[in-house]
């Protein structure tokens, strides 16, 4: 199955969490967050099986990492997939290009 790609926008609402989000040295980390489409750097062939029934598990979403105070082992995203037939949930880091 495949979602087509939403895009997601991170509405900080607080002094605290305005200073939470972004990068000073990067542009683009920080706002790579989406629904379904298609994963950063990483290829459908390494979607990961689900490990309850081993079907092959749907891209959900992509989480970025939040920003300097936050970051993840160097500006990683969270791949997040949804097995459809057993709605058992799996995520990983996976390191981007950008
Ligand atoms: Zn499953």
């Amino acid at each position: 199955m495949k979602i087509p790609k939403i895009n997601l926008l991170p509405q900080p609402e607080t002094e605290e969490a305005k200073d939470a989000v972004g990068y000073e040295w990067n542009e683009v980390a920080g706002t790579r967050h989406f629904l379904g489409g298609q994963p950063d750097d990483l290829a459908e062939s390494d979607f990961p099986t689900c490990p309850d029934c081993s079907n092959r598990m749907t891209f959900y979403a992509q989480i970025d990492s939040i920003g300097d105070k936050y970051d993840l082992a160097d500006c990683m995203v969270i791949h997040n997939f949804v097995c459809f037939d057993c709605f058992t949930v799996t995520a990983q880091l996976t390191q981007t290009r950008e």
